[in-house]
């Protein structure tokens, strides 16, 4: 009787996490009408970029083709076309599109360039970064919070990008000695100052962007000369989460 009851008991919790799976993938589903309302908000999207004189017509064109709605959660699927940044969870954001389109505008990316990025927390800025480098490029990112690598992989995946893009789990501000050197580096966390790793592992000739500080933050282009040195261009005021780890901020 009492094994009967416990049979009874565990089909019910097997249905009930049954429910839960369908609920969870039907508010994942994204119907055609839906899917049409995003395609016409990424245009309007890459239209105020374009007024806001992002005028990087290779850029603009890479942000059309990448589906940001499917790189934020459900719930924030209808901003997923402002041009903010976006809690994706632990205390960690999305950047902002004109943001994206800044730091891939100064990278100048390239059809089969190997690009590094650290701090892929979504996936979007890989995805855009993917787009840039074309099937003969690739691009890798790391993150150091491991359910946002699980995040990021998902959403690659949905989109399309999952063999275009590598997302492993560590600190970045180690860079990725394995598959260096690289042709370019995007840093999305704000940095102390520029880790001396991702310098080394950067290819000469190659181009780094990074924001450097602490409250107040920059946007730097650094280029690596000839000779191994580097050269260091302040470009723009910015906000960025911060880097943590070995050559970043210590975790709070
Ligand atoms: N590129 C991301 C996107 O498209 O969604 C946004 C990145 S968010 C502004 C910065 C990310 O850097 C966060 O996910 C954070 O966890 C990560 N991060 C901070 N320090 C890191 C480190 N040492 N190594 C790797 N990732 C780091």
């Amino acid at each position: 009787m009492r094994r009967e009851r416990k049979a009874v008991e565990e089909e019910d919790e097997r249905e009930e996490e049954e429910e839960e799976e369908r609920c969870e993938e039907a508010a994942d589903e994204i119907t055609e009408e839906e899917e049409a309302r995003f395609a016409s908000a990424r245009l309007r999207m890459v239209e105020r970029l374009r007024k806001q004189r992002i005028a990087d017509e290779r850029v603009l064109n890479a942000m059309l083709r990448v589906k940001r709605h499917l790189f934020v959660p459900p719930h924030l699927r209808s901003y997923a076309y402002e041009d903010c940044p976006l809690h994706i969870g632990e205390g960690q954001t999305i950047s902002a599109p004109h943001m994206v389109a800044i730091m891939c505008h100064l990278l100048d990316l390239r059809k089969g360039e190997k690009v590094l990025e650290v701090g892929a927390g979504s996936g979007y800025h890989a995805a855009v970064l993917a787009e840039l480098v074309g099937e003969e490029g690739h691009v890798f990112t790391i993150e150091r919070i491991r359910s946002l690598v699980d995040f990021a992989s998902q959403n690659l995946k949905k989109a399309g990008y999952e063999h275009r893009v590598s997302v492993f789990f560590g600190n970045g501000s180690l860079g990725l000695p394995k598959f260096a050197p690289f042709d370019k580096i995007c840093v999305t966390c704000a940095s102390p100052d520029v880790p001396p790793p991702l310098v080394e592992q950067l290819k000469e000739g190659g181009k780094m962007v990074i924001p450097l500080g602490s409250v107040l933050q920059d946007l730097y282009l650094i280029e690596k000369t000839r000779s191994g040195g580097i050269r260091k261009e302040r470009k723009c005021a910015v906000s960025f989460v911060p880097l943590i780890g070995k050559y970043g901020f210590r975790e709070r």
